[in-house]
């Protein structure tokens, strides 16, 4: 998906030269930033945020749909470690620092 959202980009003559200046307008797509006529079709998502054409909306949506899934999943996958470690530390004792010492003597030894 992120290729495809690249080769895309690179097919974009227009984006360097209209994102260069301002910020992407409501004149703008959000996405490519390629400068939207008054005549033509403009896709709204969110509201208030305009696109030249659905295939940049749904790259927008599609971008928006996998930032929340990663931030559910790392969310979820937060939890799940929290849990085991409470779970870890109630049933095995803190580890030992022998070895570490240990090592520690050799290290200073040698
Ligand atoms: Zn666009």
């Amino acid at each position: 998906m992120a290729s495809c959202a690249f080769f895309f980009f690179e097919a974009e003559p227009l984006r360097e030269a209209a994102g260069s200046h301002a910020p992407p307008a409501l004149d703008a797509c959000a996405l490519c930033a390629k400068p939207l006529a008054r005549n033509s079709d403009i896709f709204m998502y969110r509201g208030d945020t305009p696109f030249c054409s659905e295939d940049c909306r749904y790259e927008q949506m599609h971008h928006d749909a996998a930032v929340a899934r990663q931030q559910a999943s790392s969310r979820r996958k937060q939890q799940q470690q929290a849990q085991a470690q409470a779970k870890r530390s109630v049933h095995e004792a803190p580890p030992s620092r022998a070895p570490v010492s240990a090592k520690a003597n050799v290290s200073v030894a040698s």
